[in-house]
């Protein structure tokens, strides 16, 4: 039938129809609740997981007592801290619906956001307060000096009385948090993962967390991208320790992997490749690491060789998802499985794969290459009131099309050979071209205009503009990267640009980006 099944161990999940959410699914797996659950890299506080599930209690009766109910949606904007899995997790454990933003986003990317999820309360840190001037949103302040907007303290939440908190009703069909992502086409949109998407992830990913005697983790992806969030719910589940630093900053976990013996530490393919590079990751001390887990980009031939030959004692581990699919849906999880040089893994078993010809969507057999369709538990319910999107990438069968061109070994193992989408990576974020081109249309020097990838050795990706100037205009290369980088967080930035006299479309109007790559990237660097 042309379906590719799990080679891996089958795991338990719990009855679909069984009413349960993944914060109570998350502690009924803890047993030690006197064991760290979280270390703050630079002050060393420590919160056990008994001291954790309190505090997530108490915020959750909070914000009850504020109104907040089930299916509510709470936006949170903050950089990594201890405070923030308690927020995440109080959010979920009540019914209520996270939605996330990066700290860094700018006001107008925050605005969109907020107009599409239309959250009812916004938790957020004192400094990025000004992003929201524009809505009306109360806001529960995390840290820093109180406003006139902000309706309380996470501080003054956290004191909250059990007392008054009712039980919830939450079936695993109920949404658990819109993190947004623009698929295979079009501007980013809010992903529906339910508490059974959720649980399932955790279920198909536990075995990469369980390693004896592997147990100090570091939280060194941003909490609010679904990297970040999967790895705290399945190492949480798992009942490791998780150091978390305060932003992405090399020298500071370095210090911490030495400071705390940190033994896996996840991370993306460009950081892995400025490891690779760095004379001073020699200053540290990182005999504690035994592993680095990558994903969310391709990672290179070349980086892995490099990196292997400067810390041979640390094994690579590569693991496959998307927001979409909540995470990592394929992963290696040994140094025999890693040996295939390239292959991300093989699947979860809670998920399907096919493999179909991109025209026909045929099903392909091992060693064919064609576009990823995956099918299971961990697969998001569709897009946040987008009916059209929805139904493009998922079918009445359930299939997700992922929109990665991939291929299958004769014994399972996936290969990820290049991205049939319109997405761009840049470092693993996701950048989407339309919303860059609708952007660049915004000018009035403008008249048409197109943004592909181009490859980076540093970044992967990065974003490419091809613009037609309106006539008589005489805007410069550096005016357009000007005009955008105004606008949008650093790594949606237009980082080099093309002047022509007119965009190739196809009859309904759609920009052939195919052909611009295909006319304009050299042949040696695609
Ligand atoms: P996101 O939703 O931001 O996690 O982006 C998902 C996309 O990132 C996938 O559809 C792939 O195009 C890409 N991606 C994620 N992990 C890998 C990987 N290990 N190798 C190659 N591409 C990847």
């Amino acid at each position: 039938n042309g379906i590719y099944y799990s080679k891996r161990e089958p795991v338990l999940l719990p009855p679909p129809h069984h009413p349960l959410d993944v914060i109570t699914y998350i502690f009924s797996l803890q047993h030690n609740m006197q064991q760290i659950a979280f270390i703050d890299g630079p002050s060393g506080t420590t919160l056990t997981y008994s001291a954790l599930r309190l505090k997530v209690r108490a915020l959750a009766a909070g914000l009850h007592g504020l109104g907040i109910r089930k299916g509510d949606v709470v936006l949170v904007i903050s950089s990594n801290s201890i405070a923030l899995p308690c927020i995440h997790l109080a959010i979920l454990s009540i019914g209520a619906i996270l939605t996330t933003a990066n700290p860094l986003s700018t006001e107008r990317e925050i605005v969109t956001q907020v107009k599409d999820s239309k959250p009812v309360i916004a938790f957020t840190l004192s400094h990025l307060i000004h992003k929201l001037r524009a809505t009306q949103i109360p806001i529960i302040l995390i840290q820093g000096t109180l406003e006139s907007r902000c309706v309380t303290t996470l501080h003054d939440l956290l004191q909250s009385d059990l007392k008054d908190m009712p039980s919830i009703d939450i079936k695993q069909d109920d949404t658990a948090t819109l993190l947004y992502s623009s698929g295979t086409t079009g501007k980013s949109k809010g992903v529906v993962s339910t508490h059974g998407n959720y649980i399932a992830t955790i279920a198909g990913n536990r075995v990469r967390y369980e390693t004896e005697g592997c147990k100090m983790y570091i939280c060194s992806m941003p909490l609010f991208h679904i990297y970040g969030l999967r790895f705290l719910v399945c190492t949480l589940a798992a009942g490791a320790t998780i150091v978390v630093p305060p932003k992405f900053d090399m020298e500071e976990i370095l210090r911490s992997i030495e400071r705390y013996r940190v033994t896996l530490l996840p991370t993306v393919p460009s950081v892995l490749a400025a490891l690779a590079k760095s004379t001073g990751a020699q200053k540290y001390d990182l005999g504690s690491l035994q592993q680095i887990s990558l994903g969310g980009a391709p990672l290179g031939k070349d980086v892995t060789l490099t990196f292997n030959a400067k810390f041979p004692r640390i094994q690579i581990r590569q693991g496959y998802g998307l927001t979409e699919t909540t995470g990592a849906i394929a992963y290696t999880n040994s140094d025999e499985e890693n040996r295939r040089n390239g292959t991300v893994g093989l699947l979860s078993d809670v998920v399907e794969a096919k493999v179909v010809d991109p025209d026909s969507a045929k099903p392909l057999p091992p060693n064919q290459r064609g576009e990823l369709w995956l099918r299971g538990p961990t697969v998001m319910k569709g897009y946040f009131g987008n009916e059209h999107a929805t139904a493009t990438t998922l079918d009445s069968e359930g299939w997700l099309r992922t929109g990665d061109l991939c291929y299958f070994d004769e014994e399972g193992f996936l290969f990820v050979v290049d991205r049939l989408k319109d997405l761009i990576k840049y470092k693993a974020y996701q950048v989407a071209p339309a919303e860059l081109e609708e952007l660049l249309l915004s000018h009035p020097e403008i008249s048409e205009a197109a943004v592909i990838p181009y490859p980076d050795q540093e970044a992967g990706q990065i974003p490419m503009a091809f613009v037609a100037r309106s006539p008589s205009s005489n805007l410069s290369e550096s005016d357009v990267i000007k005009f955008v980088a105004e606008q949008v967080v650093h790594y949606k930035k237009i980082r080099r640009v093309a002047f022509t006299n007119s965009i190739p479309k196809n009859a309904s109007g759609k920009i052939l980006r195919k052909d611009l790559i295909e006319k304009n990237v050299p042949t040696s660097r695609l």
